[in-house]
């Protein structure tokens, strides 16, 4: 096969304790998955169904980076979430068969143009340019799934204060529920990443700031911001 062009580079993030990297294919983003943060957004956690959003593959930093402070927004926002591996494809999954479909798992950050993303809501418009910007996804490594975590802590701190904490049991949509809803409207295939939502305390950064944050028995990510 040749290109008119060089074909661009493949997005993979890292894997624990291993050379070889884990190749990022897609990533889906689930909106408004924490109670306490549906309530600080504003709305209502058992009103609606889950909401997906996606960004490219290539918005995936490796932990440790210094990443730029993004164009066109003056209030970047951290989320730090849970992030699901997809290594088996298959559509329409049930509940129950979902967890044979995942990977591993990792920590990543949803990095967000909140004042964009607002505007874009104000305007019934897709979030496209509040979410799926470049280095809007830093990841930390994956590791293999052997349990499947459903409690533990979630939390991410900026320059060594706690800002964002949760537990995966506070989760509204298990990650059994996403896939199966997920694969209802896509062919989920190997390589997908999935971020799992938010707990409440979603904040701005500022350019200097160092940002750490985990899943408990997952794994962490960290990086600031240049
Ligand atoms: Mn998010």
């Amino acid at each position: 096969m040749s290109y008119v062009i060089d074909p661009p580079p493949q997005p993979s993030v890292a894997i624990a304790g291993r050379a070889a990297r884990f190749p990022v294919r897609r990533i889906f983003c689930v909106g408004r998955n924490y109670a306490d943060h549906v309530r600080e957004m504003g709305g209502d956690a058992k009103s609606e169904p889950p909401i997906f959003f996606t960004k490219p593959a290539d918005a995936v930093v490796e932990s440790g980076a210094a990443i730029a402070y993004p164009q066109n927004t003056s209030d970047l926002h951290h989320e730090i979430e849970l992030v699901v591996a997809i290594g088996k494809a298959a559509r329409e999954i049930t509940a129950d068969a979902a967890l044979g479909h995942v990977w591993g798992y990792g920590a990543g950050v949803d990095l967000t143009r909140r004042d964009r993303q607002g505007e874009m809501k104000k305007a019934g418009a897709p979030w496209d340019i509040g979410k799926a910007f470049d280095q809007s996804a830093p990841m930390g490594a994956l590791i293999p799934a052997g349990g499947h975590p459903t409690q533990g802590r979630i939390w991410l701190s900026v320059n060594g204060a706690v800002k964002q904490e949760g537990d995966l049991n506070q989760l509204i949509w298990s990650v059994p529920e996403i896939i199966a809803t997920l694969s209802r409207s896509w062919e989920l295939r190997p390589g997908d990443l999935i971020f799992t939502g938010t707990p409440a305390g979603v904040g701005p950064l500022q350019r200097g700031d160092v940002v750490q944050g985990g899943v408990e028995g997952v794994g962490e990510v960290r990086f600031s911001i240049a």
